[in-house]
């Protein structure tokens, strides 16, 4: 019953006071595009290229690679697909990929350390998103990235795959965007060095918290001790998306905290107009951004972010109870 009543919002989400806010979906697998329709979703923010390796005995092919990603834009038609490059390493394991015994996988040789370090792998994962794309948009992120020299030498990888692309003749993607995924706090705090570089920015708030707080994501005793509504948090988050603001660049949140009702409304309140979420949460997010006052939110979260309290959680709780929600 309840999948029908979020049946009926397939339209674009929207706020009691007209704002547009745009709800993308997360994804790893093909088969998971069938929500696209069902969802409304205004696009994919987030595809997970790892899946595809870490369910493989051997490397994938380019064309294999190549494949999957037609696939997938294929499915996604007109709308916007965001393809991630592979993280792999931390809590992404392949098979085939080099070891990563580490002490620490989490702070580790993982994601984009490992395509800088062996450009094989991610020059190979380029041109096969550059085929894929023939004639359309294309839309690559870099995971991890850790500092401003990351993003530059992630960027000349694929511009020269593009080069060598047009050479060789291919047909080649009609637009290309290069974004990052800001997962690291050193990242936040170097974001004005980078940004020139990067036509987009989505917070992998999934990563960028645990490096906050240093509480590993997959350790459930300290995983949810710490409270993404506490003020230093918001301020991360507020920082991150006033520099996109300031620089006209797009930024979306593609972490949990996206999908989860009272942090959602924090999201929208601190400007933040673009979300990333598992197909199954859009509905629910929808209806809440549906009931939204956005411009009174920000107003009234600006006030509360000037006086320190431990939380925002209880306070917003009582406001949603108040208003009836
Ligand atoms: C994140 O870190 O928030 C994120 C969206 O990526 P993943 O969960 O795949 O690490
Ligand atoms: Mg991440």
């Amino acid at each position: 019953e309840r999948r029908l009543a979020y049946a009926e919002l397939r339209g674009p989400a929207v706020s009691a006071d007209g704002v547009r806010i745009g709800l993308h979906m997360n994804a790893g697998l093909l088969i998971e595009l069938m929500a696209l329709d069902e969802t409304g979703a205004d696009g994919v923010g987030l595809f997970r290229t790892e899946f595809q390796f870490m369910v493989a005995e051997t490397l994938p092919r380019l064309s294999a690679q190549s494949a999957v990603y037609k696939s997938v834009l294929d499915a996604a038609g007109e709308r916007p697909v965001v393809f991630r490059t592979l993280d792999l390493g931390g809590d992404k394991v392949a098979p085939f990929a080099p070891s990563t015994k580490e002490p620490n996988p989490a702070l580790g040789w993982r994601a984009i350390r490992m395509g800088l370090d062996r450009p094989g792998l991610l020059r190979y994962q380029l041109r096969a998103l550059i085929l894929a794309a023939a004639g359309r948009p294309l839309k690559v992120m870099f995971p991890m990235i850790s500092a401003p020299w990351e993003v530059r030498a992630a960027r000349d990888m694929l511009d020269r795959e593009l080069r060598h692309a047009e050479r060789a003749g291919y047909v080649m993607p009609s637009d290309v965007k290069v974004g990052i995924m800001l997962e690291t706090p050193g990242m936040a705090w170097a974001l004005e060095h980078a940004i020139d570089a990067v036509d987009f920015v989505a917070v992998g708030a999934n990563d960028l918290m645990q490096y906050f707080f240093a509480a590993d994501r997959q350790n459930s005793r300290v995983s949810d001790r710490y409270d993404v509504l506490s003020p230093a948090a918001l301020d991360l988050l507020k920082r991150v998306r006033d520099i996109c603001a300031e620089h006209d660049t797009p930024v979306s949140v593609c972490g949990e905290i996206a999908s989860k009702p009272l942090e959602a409304a924090v999201l929208i309140g601190l400007g933040y107009r673009s979300l990333s979420m598992a197909a199954p949460n859009i509905g629910p997010i929808k209806k809440l951004v549906s009931g939204l006052d956005v411009e009174k939110l920000g107003t009234w979260l600006a006030s509360r972010l000037q006086s320190p309290a431990d939380s925002l959680r209880p306070l917003l709780l009582q406001a949603g109870e108040d208003a009836g929600l």
